[in-house]
């Protein structure tokens, strides 16, 4: 009996090790997606612009540029990023956070994601154990990771990523995978309408734009994901997250009252703790107010 608790414990550790390990190297990814999706963005944009307004585009820079290629190089001195120097964290620690070549500090940013990548992907697979669930939502976890990152910098959801995930959710629960069909499709749906709603009465009493377009599309993503069920538990999660970070930024950095913070990390964060345990959050409250 011990002996098959053993084993039993021993194959689940050797699980979570290996997601441990594929959540890093996604992780240092992710790193490329968050760095280069919204510079690649901004270049399709001007595209756009210059063939609307009929100018002749800015000269194209021959090297392609996406997720792919060129290779990283280091911003101060653009020496190329070699493979034995692009091992997760490890090679960070090696390094001491200095490139090999230049010695100029490399942004401690890149190994906390990937940390983090690694942390919340193998909070998943232990969640949900070996199961459909633990692949799409770790798939939905280096999104929400992806688009916090973004917005926290650009105040910019990519369509890029938050469309596909829209549907893919509406598409898992095709199979019931996270809740049924008619909970999803409402859950997008009421997800996008609530902070539309929310947006215009802002807009209609202060004449400001509150939040952007991508916020309305996250909620809908979670709302596709887990059901409308849980869009209340998310905007009284996120409102509380963003409040507590809003005033602790004001607290340790004088963070200035009217810079705006983005919403989606907020929301990403919220939809995350609730897809693992908004159904306790949900009945612990229930029981604390009947
Ligand atoms: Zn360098």
């Amino acid at each position: 009996m011990t002996l098959i608790l053993e084993l039993f414990q021993s194959s689940l550790v050797s699980y979570l090790i290996s997601i441990f390990i594929l959540g890093l190297l996604v992780g240092s990814f992710l790193n490329v997606v968050i760095h280069r999706l919204p510079i690649m963005m901004e270049g399709e944009w001007k595209e756009q612009c210059c063939e609307l307004l009929n100018i002749d585009a800015p000269e194209k820079n021959e090297t392609k540029f996406n997720l792919i290629t060129p290779r990283s190089r280091c911003p101060a001195c653009n020496s190329q990023i070699k493979a034995i120097e692009n091992i997760p964290v490890i090679s960070y620690l090696i390094l001491r956070g200095k490139c090999s070549n230049c010695k100029n500090k490399i942004s401690v940013r890149y190994p906390l994601i990937e940390l983090t990548s690694a942390i919340l992907v193998t909070i998943v697979a232990f969640y949900f154990g070996v199961s459909l669930q633990t692949l799409f939502a770790i798939c939905l976890t280096w999104a929400l990771l992806s688009l916090s990152m973004i917005d926290f910098d650009h105040q910019l959801l990519p369509d890029d990523i938050t469309l596909p995930f829209l549907w893919l959710g509406i598409f898992l629960n095709l199979f019931d995978v996270f809740t049924d069909i008619e909970s999803s499709i409402l859950g997008a749906i009421f997800g996008y309408g609530i902070l539309w709603l929310v947006y215009i009465s802002f807009k209609l009493i202060t004449g400001k734009e509150g939040m952007g377009h991508g916020d309305f599309k996250l909620l809908a993503v979670l709302g596709a994901w887990f059901g409308w069920q849980y869009l209340p538990l998310i905007i009284i999660l996120s409102s509380a997250v963003g409040a507590t970070i809003g005033i602790a930024l004001i607290i340790f950095k004088s963070h200035n009252r009217s810079t705006t913070i983005p919403f989606g990390p907020y929301l990403a964060i919220a939809g995350w703790v609730s897809m693992l345990w908004g159904p306790f959050i949900m009945s612990t409250y229930l029981n604390a107010i009947i």
